[in-house]
């Protein structure tokens, strides 16, 4: 016969040697602060209330509803009808590399656009998975003319090419128009990253022939982070589900999420452009005005959701973010790779 439950349990309890410790006993504290960085950025509270929601199991009919209406308002405010639409569980960085694995093989061959932080980074993950990867550099905040992108896709033959939209690292809204026709002119895949510019900056995906678009949750869209929207359209399905050899991630396998988001747009979206890009011209103004440089000088090129400044000449940068930390309660960052120490960066605030 088994001892009686509680001397079971006192001695269960006794066999703890490490005590529980002293912060899981207090309530959690989060400080207020104004995030102005390049995200995440304050979130309203009618969204923070939706996380308070309860929980439902990912396989309850009312969980399909909810996964259906989130994929209907990632194609509306992708501009696409592309029925491949997910949100997919991680940061930016789950959907770069969810974009990357799927749609190459190692030894094929990908074309990175370099003028910051971004594309260094997806050349990184491209070139882990054992892909053939060339790269086009321009310093922080260049632009690629779609001449210089279309000898390169010659030269190369790759079968994606990658171009981040909103180059949060410089503040840079890089033109996307005529890519996506050049793209399918070599048959290459043009996959475009919106992490930094979705909802504050322009982009059709469907008009605009961009075959894979992804962003993420906690920049200009207001929310927590944790969620990265992404969609294919029909010619990176093609390729992507036509493969010989598995992708290396089984987490970010568009086989298993496609299958489980049972893959099948309205009010806003130009409101939010118009209003990012007023909100941004008054923040351009006070700062000049101020004295202030910005670092991109073209207005048209500026990414209306980050703004970099350009560190005044005699000044610490790394002192300067700490003062406004300390004193006003602000976040802003010193620039990001190769623009580290270059500029200072701050987003938008909304609320
Ligand atoms: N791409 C761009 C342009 C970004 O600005 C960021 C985040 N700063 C990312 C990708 C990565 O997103 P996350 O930090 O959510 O992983």
């Amino acid at each position: 016969m088994s001892a009686p439950l509680q001397p079971r349990l006192d001695r269960a309890m006794s066999s703890v040697t490490i005590p529980p410790p002293e912060c899981m006993l207090r309530p959690l504290e989060v400080p207020f602060r104004y995030l102005f960085g390049p995200g995440p950025s304050n979130v309203p509270p009618r969204v923070l209330a939706a996380g308070g929601r309860g929980i439902i199991g990912h396989l309850h009919p009312e969980m399909y509803e909810i996964m259906n209406d989130i994929k209907k308002g990632i194609q509306y405010a992708f501009q696409t009808q592309n029925n491949m639409t997910i949100a997919m569980s991680g940061s930016g960085h789950a959907a770069m590399e969810c974009a990357v694995f799927n749609t190459v093989e190692p030894g094929e061959s990908v074309l990175v656009a370099v003028n910051g932080i971004w594309g260094e980074r997806v050349a990184e993950i491209a070139e882990r998975m054992g892909a053939n990867v060339h790269i086009m550099v321009k310093a922080p905040g260049g632009v690629f003319s779609n001449g210089e992108i279309e000898k390169a896709l010659a030269k190369h033959k790759p079968v994606l090419f990658f171009l981040t939209h909103g180059e949060s690292s410089a503040g840079l809204a890089h033109p996307v128009d005529g890519i996506g026709d050049l793209c399918r002119k070599h048959n290459t895949l043009f996959l475009v990253d919106t992490v930094a510019s979705l909802g504050a900056s322009p982009i059709f995906m469907d008009q605009q022939n961009i075959d894979i678009l992804y962003t993420g949750s906690q920049k200009a869209l207001n929310a927590p982070p944790g969620t990265a929207p992404i969609s294919f359209n029909e010619r990176a399905c093609q390729k992507m589900f036509n493969r010989k050899t598995k992708p290396v991630s089984y987490l970010f396998d568009m086989a298993h999420l496609s299958n489980y988001w049972g893959n099948d747009g309205q009010p806003g979206l130009e409101e939010s452009w118009r209003h990012h890009r007023e909100v941004a011209g008054y923040l351009w103004k006070g700062l000049e005005d101020m004295g202030l440089k910005l670092f991109i000088q073209n207005k048209d090129l500026r990414l209306p959701s980050v703004t970099t400044i350009a560190i005044p000449e005699g000044y610490n940068w790394r002192e300067m973010l700490q003062y406004i930390m300390k004193h006003h309660n602000m976040e802003m960052t010193g620039g990001l790779g190769p623009s580290t120490g270059m500029v200072s960066v701050r987003g938008v605030l909304k609320f």
